[in-house]
């Protein structure tokens, strides 16, 4: 007698984005409870609906609902602050850490993220993250986790503590992780932002990042790499990897360059590409702040100066990557720089800014990353025997995409979420 006693509830929308279809509908109904999604159809047919259990009807006018918000690319130990990866590692234990991450995901789940990815976490603390969601200590969207990414001596978030060198090293360490809990194995497959990474050169050697896809794919986990160079994203390719994040097409030198074999290849291998876009506008609003306030720093005049002359860059990169006809997934990063939780919607709004039409974007942040993560059958869109996991915004985000920022109610597995809210543009 447990599920079958909780009440049916019954959703009424001006509008439905189901993430299927590619137009929204009206006069639409959806039911379910919190054993998932019962049933969606015409209001005139809701009498159809065979249920013993109290129904308590929702009529929601002028709002849309569509299903809940899929963040694949969070660090939820980190501050969004603008303090560096190093900073953090320094300053920070792993309690604080922890208790940062429960604060971060309450509030993604407030803005209407119900499934988000943890791609790098130090030590163990994601696994604890993911552990006091199950047991209910707080509030928190279904998180999918990678603990500590595995990266070269000294190479992108090595001081997490996922260093990792030679095939078979690297396969034990997917092996460990697999016993730890992860949902999805992420590798830094060039440098980054780390300072003893290069991020213009790919890290692990093309074997080692093969051993690493093979032994992850044979347990049916899928892998995400960080790549921020065109050679990374190349071994990325020939390994096979299911996601590549950031995607950047630098050379060796630092400049530059669209290569158009590889976005051919890119395209045609129907690889997952997270831009991470927004990252960068939210920063350079957070240094526009700063410089109002006092001079720079010499860390944030380099910073400053470094991404205005990215600025536009990534968005003509991805431009054309569109046009040519990749699938792209939104994962805000957040967490990292100066971005922090509460406004995975500026992600979704940067890829309609690059060339995605508004609904594109919105698959791009709820149908695409379920896919890409492998958990399809469970969220991402508003299908019958899915969970409830479902968004309520007022206006219609099809037609206009900043409505997704105006959240009015959140279900997590059929459970409305009390601390809803709006979100706030950061840029
Ligand atoms: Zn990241």
């Amino acid at each position: 007698m447990s599920d079958s006693r909780s009440p049916l509830t019954v959703i009424l929308p001006e509008k439905l984005i189901d993430g299927v279809q590619d137009a929204p509908q009206e006069g639409m109904a959806v039911a379910f409870g919190d054993v998932g999604i019962l049933w969606i159809g015409r209001r005139g047919d809701l009498d159809n609906v065979q249920s013993d259990v109290p129904r308590q009807i929702l009529e929601f006018p002028n709002s849309t609902l569509l299903p809940g918000l899929f963040d694949c690319h969070t660090h939820t130990n980190m501050p969004g602050d603008g303090r560096t990866g190093e900073e953090v590692d320094r300053d920070d234990s792993d309690d604080l850490r922890l208790l940062r991450s429960a604060r971060n995901v309450a509030e993604a789940l407030s803005t209407g993220v119900t499934t988000l990815c943890d791609c790098g976490s130090w030590n163990r603390t994601a696994f604890s993250l993911k552990d006091g969601l199950a047991q209910g200590i707080m509030p928190g969207p279904r998180t999918l986790v990678s603990g500590p990414p595995l990266t070269i001596t000294g190479g992108h978030l090595w001081f997490m503590g996922g260093e990792a060198n030679g095939v078979d090293n690297v396969r034990a360490t997917v092996r460990e992780r697999v016993k730890q809990g992860a949902d999805f194995i992420k590798v830094a497959a060039s440098g980054g932002s780390t300072l003893t990474s290069d991020p213009y050169r790919a890290a692990f050697s093309l074997k080692e990042l093969q051993a690493i896809v093979d032994e992850a794919h044979n347990r049916n986990l899928p892998v995400l790499a960080h790549c921020r160079c065109t050679e990374s994203v190349n071994f990325a390719l020939d390994a096979g990897v299911d996601a590549i994040l950031h995607c950047f097409f630098a050379d060796a030198d630092g400049s530059y360059r669209y290569d158009e074999p590889t976005a051919g290849r890119l395209a045609e291998s129907g690889v997952w590409l997270n831009p991470t876009m927004h990252l960068g506008r939210v920063s350079r609003a957070h240094l526009q702040r700063i410089m109002e306030q006092r001079p720079f720093t010499p860390a944030e005049q380099e910073r400053w100066e470094r991404s205005n002359r990215m600025a536009g860059t990534a968005m003509e990169q991805f431009g054309r990557l569109i046009s040519a006809g990749v699938k792209l997934i939104g994962g805000s990063d957040c967490g990292w720089g100066s971005y922090p939780f509460g406004d995975f919607q500026g992600e979704l709004i940067a890829m309609r800014d690059a060339g995605l039409t508004p609904m594109q974007a919105i698959q791009a942040g709820t149908r695409n990353p379920a896919a890409a993560l492998r958990i399809l059958p469970q969220t991402g869109s508003i299908e019958p025997g899915k969970a409830a996991d479902l968004l309520l915004v007022d206006g219609d985000p099809s037609a206009n995409i900043q409505a997704l920022r105006q959240v009015r109610t959140v279900f997590q597995q059929g459970r409305i979420v009390e601390s809803a809210r709006p979100a706030t543009a950061m840029d």
